[in-house]
């Protein structure tokens, strides 16, 4: 509640949008958290660019939309900038897709520059003009990672929004993700202040960063677990940015991620062959043959089976797993991995599916409904990551009956705990970041499973028995925002 005793009003301010833009865990976020504060009293909408593809997806998906009458309209780089704003609800939560030239290139560019980065900057402010084109204007603008770190600056050093005293709050879903790019001709075209250009604001190392300068000009930063929120203080983690996280600290908070647990939810899930649920397993192992004869290997093996589902990037730490590849075929276990990122990622894994073909499948590509397969038809599910924010692999897994065996880092520490802690728990976790580090988790774990199924069974349950809900965060959420109100 505000002083006057309404909802707090927020805008989510994001560039990836589940289902309709969703790249990672991001998209996931946006998509699902907004549900939650709305069911706990917030009145949040969600504001995101119509990328292309977006509106075709949504119609797609028989979701309603109209047009906004007025459009809004930002200035950057000497010229005005129009969208048309299409409106749609999605379980009671109002989205405004902006849609216009500026977002008809690629949603994330391979390049960042004046150019790539404008759509971004473009888009905060009509973020901020969108009160003008609408009847609701938000308390707080809730921005998200680098893509929208724009509009903090904004509201802190731009010659005309710094007057207006809005509120903003920084998400950081993952610090290793900056927006950095030459500051020509950007300072003069951006309407930022030139004094706002300095080593403590945005500047960084002669480069516009524009998540530095988010950090440093929101008026609250969260992130997106307890123990990365620490991590990020501390100088390997983020890649130079934790001098100012540190000095930042006070304003910092680490809040887990929840799930769309009606999404992922394998008692319900259509993308799957059989329903199952913690009540009644029985379920699980058609997806497991399904699974296995997608990747054309014998349907009715007993070795298990470790799924990997991710971005193929250096953050994940498959490099371990393709030169661990002999060692993990020794184990006789199946492992299939879907994803896409970094060529010499792929490449190392090609290699070893090519090397190790009855054990190793790799499907390239990002593909949604497989993924889904993938969780329900696991084992084990691998992640070793060399950081990682929060992670929501790992508990779509759990949710899923696949056992988790992960690097404790980040939220994969405040999300995943040994079984064989003398409390037990719910997966199988490792510290040193080699490959004899994960093979000592990964081997305890197929050993388990081989050996032990009545304990399998139980960390199955123990999983599937999570509270992986918005519910707890969101509380956390509100509780930040209405503070911000006082
Ligand atoms: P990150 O945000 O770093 O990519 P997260 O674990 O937080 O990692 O979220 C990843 C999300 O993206 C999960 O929903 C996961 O299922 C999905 N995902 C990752 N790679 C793929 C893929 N190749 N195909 C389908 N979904 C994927």
């Amino acid at each position: 509640m505000t002083k006057s005793g309404s909802a707090v009003k927020v805008l989510f301010v994001t560039t990836e949008l589940a289902p309709f833009s969703k790249v990672g865990g991001l998209g996931d976020v946006a998509g699902s958290l907004p549900k939650a504060l709305r069911q706990a009293g917030v009145d949040v909408r969600v504001v995101t660019p119509a990328w292309p593809g977006v509106l075709e997806k949504v119609s797609s998906l028989g979701v309603r939309t109209t047009t906004v009458k007025a459009k809004v309209y930002s200035a950057y780089d000497w010229r005005i900038h129009s969208a048309n704003i299409i409106k749609a609800t999605v379980d009671g939560v109002i989205i405004y897709f902006l849609n216009s030239e500026d977002y008809s290139g690629s949603q994330y560019p391979s390049q960042l520059n004046f150019w790539t980065a404008s759509p971004f900057a473009v888009f905060c402010m009509q973020a901020l003009e969108l009160k003008n084109a609408i009847d609701w204007e938000p308390d707080i603008y809730h921005c998200h990672d680098w893509t929208s770190a724009f509009l903090p600056c904004a509201l802190a050093w731009h010659r005309h929004y710094r007057q207006t005293g809005g509120k903003s709050i920084m998400t950081l879903h993952n610090v290793a993700y900056q927006g950095i790019f030459e500051p020509y001709p950007f300072l003069e075209a951006s309407g930022l202040e030139p004094w706002s250009f300095n080593s403590s604001t945005m500047e960084f190392y002669g480069q516009v960063n524009l998540l530095k300068g988010g950090i440093v000009a929101a008026t609250a930063v969260t992130t997106v677990s307890p123990t990365y929120a620490n991590e990020i203080q501390t100088y390997e983690s983020t890649r130079e940015l934790s001098g100012i996280l540190y000095q930042q600290r006070s304003k910092l908070r680490g809040i887990i991620n929840g799930l769309d647990v009606k999404f992922w939810d394998p008692n319900g899930d259509k993308a799957i062959p059989a329903k199952f649920s913690v009540k009644d397993l029985k379920g699980k192992a058609a997806c497991k043959k399904a699974l296995l004869e997608r990747a054309g290997f014998d349907p009715n093996t007993n070795a298990p089976v470790i799924v990997c589902v991710s971005r193929l990037v250096e953050q994940k730490g498959f490099d371990m797993v393709f030169n661990a590849a002999g060692q993990i075929a020794e184990t006789g276990a199946k492992l299939l991995i879907i994803g896409s990122g970094n060529d010499w990622i792929e490449k190392g894994i090609i290699q070893a599916s090519e090397a190790y073909p009855d054990s190793i499948k790799l499907f390239k590509g990002y593909d949604e409904p497989l993924s889904h397969l993938m969780y329900a038809g696991g084992d084990i599910f691998l992640m070793p990551s060399v950081f990682e924010p929060c992670g929501l692999s790992q508990m779509i897994s759990m949710r899923y009956g696949t056992v988790p065996v992960v690097r404790e880092v980040g939220g994969l520490r405040d999300t995943v705990f040994d079984v064989d802690r003398p409390e037990g728990g719910n997966g199988f976790t490792f510290q040193t970041c080699d490959v004899d580090g994960m093979m000592w988790a990964l081997r305890r774990a197929v050993e388990r499973y081989n050996n032990d199924k009545a304990s399998w069974k139980k960390f199955m349950i123990e999983g599937m028995s999570e509270d992986f809900t918005w519910d707890k965060s969101a509380g956390l959420y509100k509780n930040l925002y209405e503070e911000l109100m006082q």
